[in-house]
């Protein structure tokens, strides 16, 4: 977790759409950023996902950093999306990955996330899918 600096957030968006207001709402008090990746090494930048473009398949603005505290090294990026996509073959279900393209780590549907999990749990018991 990390302090989003408002004023990069505010001059890369300015700097992506070429106007000041297109700028997504921020508020005056800084805002926090959690790592979306999976686990990665040291050396991988964390990275936060910040602004969707429009269309959504343009390429969107990201958080990323190394380190914390007065040692953090950040940039924020407009980068296009990670191409992978999951197709589940018995539902023709298809997931896009929700990172940016040549993320580290696993893609977005392999990343383990305890409370989406229990979520998931949630929906799922008492579908009936028992073997019989
Ligand atoms: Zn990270
Ligand atoms: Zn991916």
């Amino acid at each position: 977790m990390t302090r989003l600096p408002l004023g990069d957030l505010r001059n890369a968006v300015v700097a992506l759409r070429d106007g000041a207001n297109r700028a997504p709402a921020t508020d005056a008090a800084d805002h926090f950023l959690l790592c979306e990746l999976g686990e990665h090494d040291a050396r991988t930048e964390h990275a936060a996902h910040l602004w969707a473009n429009d269309p959504p398949s343009a390429p969107a603005l990201w958080f990323f950093w190394t380190g914390a505290g007065t040692n953090r090294v950040h940039r924020v990026d407009a980068v296009p999306w990670c191409p992978a996509v999951l197709r589940n073959v018995a539902t023709g279900v298809v997931r896009l990955c929700t990172y940016f393209d040549h993320h580290a780590a696993a893609h977005s549907w392999g990343v383990t996330d305890p409370l989406g999990d229990l979520l998931a749990e949630r929906v799922v018991s008492g579908d009936g899918s028992d073997d019989a």
